[in-house]
């Protein structure tokens, strides 16, 4: 399966992304994470892109199409992939169909996940995420780790996005609202969306989408 999920900043989409694209068997790409592992490495596209990561802006398509269209040629994305932060503005959207209809492909579903904003806002103030592996993400007081700091599933150190500053949400949510909202009525119009709430815990979240994608627990 070719999918692609949206939804606000704080919506849950990496927490989502990790369960689901373990059910189906298929690789979770993230944009967010492979930026975050080149800045990391000090890489030059790190360099290109963490100043705009800083400010809550995108960066810019001819960086980010090219990384996310190499990531979607690696063998392993030859069963499917689960795209998540990607694509983020109409151009990417299209760039995307252009890649997929290049290869002989295309999208199966698009899942949209909704939540309320003051509840995002909540929900990325609280957030942590582990240095060691970017699909273990706690919340301070939604699903806090057993030791504060410490993550339970492998030990790591536990810290804030920088880029999850009360300011830097509210850029990037007009962000959201501006530039990747127009995606969702894009993809309605190939009729691959389906709209689920992201409130509740995040297993009833799951079942939810699995079951949005035909694919039922
Ligand atoms: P995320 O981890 O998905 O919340 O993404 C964190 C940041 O990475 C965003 O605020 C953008 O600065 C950048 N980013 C991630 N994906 C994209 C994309 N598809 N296009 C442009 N910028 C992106």
């Amino acid at each position: 399966m070719r999918i692609v999920l949206v939804g606000p900043p704080g919506a849950g989409k990496g927490t989502q992304a990790a369960y689901l694209a373990e059910n189906l068997s298929i690789p979770h790409i993230s944009t967010g994470d492979l930026f975050r592992a080149n800045i990391s490495q000090g890489t030059e596209l790190g360099q290109k892109a963490q100043e705009y990561m800083r400010s809550g802006q995108l960066v810019p398509d001819e960086v980010t199409i090219g990384m996310a269209k190499d990531r979607m040629e690696q063998p392993d994305a030859e069963v499917g992939f689960l795209l998540d932060g990607f694509p983020r503005n109409l151009a990417q959207a299209e760039a995307l169909d252009a890649i997929l209809k290049d290869a002989g492909l295309k999208l199966d579903a698009v899942l949209d996940l909704e939540v309320p904003e003051d509840e995002v806002v909540k929900r990325i103030a609280g957030r942590r995420m582990c240095r060691n592996d970017s699909s273990h993400i706690f919340h301070v007081e939604y699903t806090p780790s057993k030791v504060e700091g410490v993550c339970d599933l492998c030990g790591g150190e536990l810290y804030q996005r920088e880029d999850d500053s009360e300011e830097t949400v509210r850029k990037r949510l007009a962000v959201y609202h501006s530039e990747t909202e127009p995606i969702i009525d894009y993809y309605r119009a190939q009729s691959l969306v389906t709209t689920i709430s992201a409130l509740g815990q995040v297993s009833e979240v799951t079942t939810r989408a699995m079951a949005a994608l035909g694919s039922g627990e």
